[in-house]
C-alpha cells in the first residue's frame, strides 16, 4: 500500500483526480473523506490543504503527494520532486502599484529598499530579496494579498500570478517573476522497496496519460505520389504508418500529431490532396 496526499479542494483537486482516473486508478471523491482508498490499486488518498502536503510527505504520514512547486519551495520540506505534471501553471511574482510605476520597464529594484511587501510566501521572497541585495520588510498575510497596497498594508506584493488579471483589476504591475510553478508529484526520499515499486507503477501510468495529452491520431487517404510531402508535414512518433488502399495510386497514412497544430496540419494535408481525414483521441501513449 502507498499513500498519496492531494489537495482536498481548490485549484489542484480536480486535475489531480483526473490524472488518477486517466491512470486507471479510481478513487471516490464524492464523499470527500479525509482518507480514501482506491478501488483497483493498492493506494490510499489523503485529502489535505495544499500547504500541508510537502510536510506530511516529508514526515511520512503520506508517501507521495501532488502539490504546486511553489508550496514545495516555500515549505522547504525534505521531499523529492519526481515528476512535473503539466497542470496548475502559475508564477510567483513581485507586483507594485501602477500609480508608482505605470509600466514594468519603469521599475527599478532599489525602490524596494526600506519598503514593505505583503506575501503568503515569506521564505521564497526572503531568498529573492537576499540574492538581490534588497532590504525590505516582509509582511506575511494569508489571503487577499493583492489588496494589500490599496488597503495600506504594504507598498508592494509578492504573490501567485497566472493570467495577471487579478493584478490589473487591483491596479498593480508585475515587475519581476521569481519562480515558475506547476503541479508536481513529490515523494519521500528512501521509500521502502514495496512502496518504491508501487511508485514506479504509478509513474509508468502517469507518463502514459500525460504523454497522450494534447495529442490526436490522424488518419487520411492520400495520393501515393504525394506521400513524401505528407511525411514532411507529419512529425509522428517514429514515422507515419502507410498502408496501400485497394484503389491503385492511393495510400492510407496514420500519424500522431500535436493538437495545438492540428488545424494547420490538416489544411496543409488537404492542400496536397488528402481526403477522408479522421481525427481520433489518443487515450494513452506507452513508450
Ligand atoms: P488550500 O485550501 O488547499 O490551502 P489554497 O487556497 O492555498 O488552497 P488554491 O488557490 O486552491 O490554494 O491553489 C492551489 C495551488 O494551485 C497553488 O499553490 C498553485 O500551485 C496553483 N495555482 C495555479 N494557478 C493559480 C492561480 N491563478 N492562483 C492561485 N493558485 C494557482
Ligand atoms: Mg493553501
Amino acid at each position: 500500500m502507498i499513500r498519496l496526499a492531494i489537495q482536498s479542494k481548490g485549484r489542484l483537486n480536480e486535475d489531480s483526480l483526473k490524472l488518477l482516473r486517466d491512470a486507471g486508478i479510481g478513487v471516490d471523491d464524492a464523499k470527500r473523506k479525509f482518507l480514501g482508498k482506491a478501488e483497483n490499486f493498492p493506494l490510499e488518498v489523503l485529502y489535505l490543504r495544499d500547504d500541508d502536503i510537502p510536510g506530511v510527505v516529508a514526515d511520512g504520514a503520506a508517501d507521495i503527494g501532488i502539490v504546486g512547486l511553489n508550496e514545495v519551495a516555500e515549505t522547504g520540506a525534505a521531499v523529492e520532486t519526481v515528476r512535473k505534471l503539466a497542470f496548475g501553471h502559475c508564477r510567483l511574482s513581485l507586483a507594485v502599484p501602477k500609480t508608482v510605476f505605470p509600466a514594468p520597464e519603469d521599475f527599478f529594484p532599489a525602490w524596494l529598499q526600506g519598503k514593505s511587501i505583503a506575501t503568503s510566501y515569506p521564505r521564497i521572497l526572503r531568498k529573492y530579496l537576499d540574492e538581490s541585495g534588497i532590504d525590505a520588510e516582509i509582511r506575511e498575510i494569508r489571503g487577499s494579498v493583492e489588496i494589500a497596497p490599496a488597503a495600506g498594508i504594504a507598498d508592494a506584493i509578492f504573490d501567485i500570478v497566472s493570467s495577471g488579471g487579478t493584478l490589473v483589476s487591483n491596479g498593480l504591475v508585475e515587475v519581476a517573476s521569481v519562480l515558475r510553478s506547476e503541479a508536481v508529484l513529490i515523494a519521500r526520499p528512501g521509500l521502502p522497496a514495496e512502496k518504491q515499486a508501487l511508485l514506479e507503477r504509478i509513474l509508468f501510468r502517469f507518463d502514459a496519460a500525460l504523454e497522450s495529452r494534447g495529442k490526436k491520431y490522424l488518419l487520411m487517404n492520400i495520393p501515393t505520389d504525394r506521400l513524401q510531402e505528407a511525411f514532411s508535414l507529419l512529425q509522428a512518433m517514429r514515422s507515419p504508418t502507410v498502408m496501400p488502399l485497394a484503389i491503385p495510386g492511393w495510400s492510407s497514412v496514420h500519424s500522431v500529431v500535436e493538437e495545438a497544430s492540428l488545424w494547420q496540419t490538416v489544411e496543409r494535408l488537404k492542400a496536397i490532396g488528402a481526403e477522408g481525414i479522421l481525427v481520433l483521441n489518443v487515450d494513452k501513449i506507452i513508450d
